[in-house]
């Protein structure tokens, strides 16, 4: 049994530039593990809440050095001589010790960077990797090689353009491993790259390293993407599909959906059907994610009922990777997939809950980083470990995004039998 011997913390920064939360856990057998936690643009209201200083002399106010504090002055001592190996044990703890609801007292940030930073130091106690201790941890599903999604356009919160639609992301499934998933989805982007260079358009990119034009609508990024995997020599609806993340919550004004970008001001029910039709003309999308408000559940229900035995409904901020949340969407039919952030709940052990709940009622799981990220890879783990299926962690470039995908190609050449999910019943069939 290797125990805490030590913890501490300091205030790092995120891809934004925007301070962070970096948590070390030591072993009294010297093994060390060390979490980077991650932010949102976009973040869902019902979110577990990131502490941040509030002291807009410093960093703007976005300083995280109370949740360092917490690390060092309560988390500590409460950790000091635990047995790495309960992380479940050890993430209660952390839960016990803030006592509230959404974490708000000693912050999600701090608690996060320790059960990770844990996860890892208990990974490298047992000489494994971390894949194959979160493996154990959910008692040995089959691991696979997710399917990435690539945020290769971007718009809403996350760019300064015409699009509403926050992501367009190309779903390299129909490849036979994940290498060449990668090398599919990479040859998109450098077609993309190429097509918006010769129409005069910006290739830089936005927050998740996708590219960001200024684009007139929705459709006419959609037309880039396919122009983009024709011209790479990939066919779409078969090699790649689509997906889109509407981050809808984004633009629900008062009742209505506002799409800026087309000056529409549309009701609930002009937007399903406007969902539907846009199906319509690109039926190589499989996968909408939070196309519906958070709260709009009739919505919800009414876009599943629709179209959701066709293609996937992803619900991000409508679950925020809480448990009751997503009870009780099972229960009403809201969506047929959620996305995974660690960050949205706070402990690994609560995700790990999430994610067989979601299993074991038929929901698609997609494991998923935040628009501010870091080096950090343990989400590449946490998708191969629980055999999650499928992965979004942004486009074909900055390095806090290519990272997850690099890792993910080292996991494949260290399994023996790498099984890479598209290969597998595709989520959305
Ligand atoms: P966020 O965006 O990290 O800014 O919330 C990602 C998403 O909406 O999926
Ligand atoms: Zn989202």
């Amino acid at each position: 049994m290797s125990r805490i011997s030590d913890v501490f913390a300091f205030e790092a920064f995120d891809s934004r530039g925007t301070p962070t939360v970096a948590a070390t856990v030591i072993t009294d057998d010297d093994c060390q593990g060390t979490a980077l936690v991650p932010s949102g643009a976009s973040v869902g209201s019902q979110e577990a809440v990131e502490l941040r200083d509030g002291d807009v002399k410093r960093l703007q106010g976005r300083g995280v050095e109370s949740a360092v504090a917490a690390i060092t002055e309560e988390i500590r001592p409460a950790l000091l001589g635990r047995d790495v190996d309960q992380q479940s044990e050890i993430d209660e703890t952390l839960c016990d010790l803030d006592g509230t609801d959404n974490k708000h007292r000693i912050g999600a940030n701090a608690i996060l960077g320790v059960s990770l930073a844990n996860a890892h130091a208990a990974a490298q106690s047992s000489r494994v990797p971390l894949y194959k201790h979160i493996n154990a941890l959910v008692q040995n599903p089959s691991m696979t090689l997710p399917i990435p999604q690539l945020n290769v356009l971007n718009g809403g919160a996350h760019a300064n353009n015409n699009v509403d639609i926050q992501e367009f992301m190309v779903i390299p499934a129909g490849l036979s491993d994940f290498q060449s998933a990668l090398r599919c989805a990479a040859e998109i982007f450098y077609e993309l790259k190429q097509l918006l260079n010769a129409r005069g358009l910006s290739t830089s990119v936005g927050d998740e390293g996708g590219f960001a034009p200024d684009l007139p609508s929705n459709d006419e990024a959609l037309e880039f993407l396919l122009t983009a995997v024709d011209n790479a020599h990939w066919e779409s609806g078969c090699d790649v599909y689509l997906g889109l993340d509407c981050a809808a919550t984004e633009f629900f004004d008062d009742g209505y959906y506002v799409l800026n970008g087309q000056n529409k001001k549309l009701t609930p029910q002009q937007w399903i059907e406007e969902v539907k039709a846009l199906l319509q003309r690109f039926p190589a999308i499989v996968s909408i994610e939070d196309g519906i408000h958070e709260t709009d559940y009739l919505s919800w229900q009414q876009l599943n009922e629709l179209v959701g035995s066709q293609i996937q409904l992803v619900g991000d901020d409508l679950f925020v990777t809480n448990a009751d949340l997503l009870r009780k969407g099972i229960e009403d039919k809201l969506a047929n997939s959620i996305l995974v952030k660690l960050n949205q709940i706070g402990t690994l052990s609560e995700t790990l809950e999430v994610i067989k709940l979601a299993k074991d009622n038929g929901f698609g799981t997609v494991i998923s980083h935040r628009s501010g990220d870091t080096e950090d890879t343990t989400i590449a783990d946490l998708a191969v470990g629980t055999g999650a299926g499928q992965i979004k962690t942004g486009s074909m470039s900055r390095s806090e995004r290519v990272a997850k995908y690099n890792r993910l190609l080292q996991i494949e050449l260290e399994l023996e039998e790498p099984v890479y999910a598209g290969t597998l019943r595709l989520p959305w069939r």
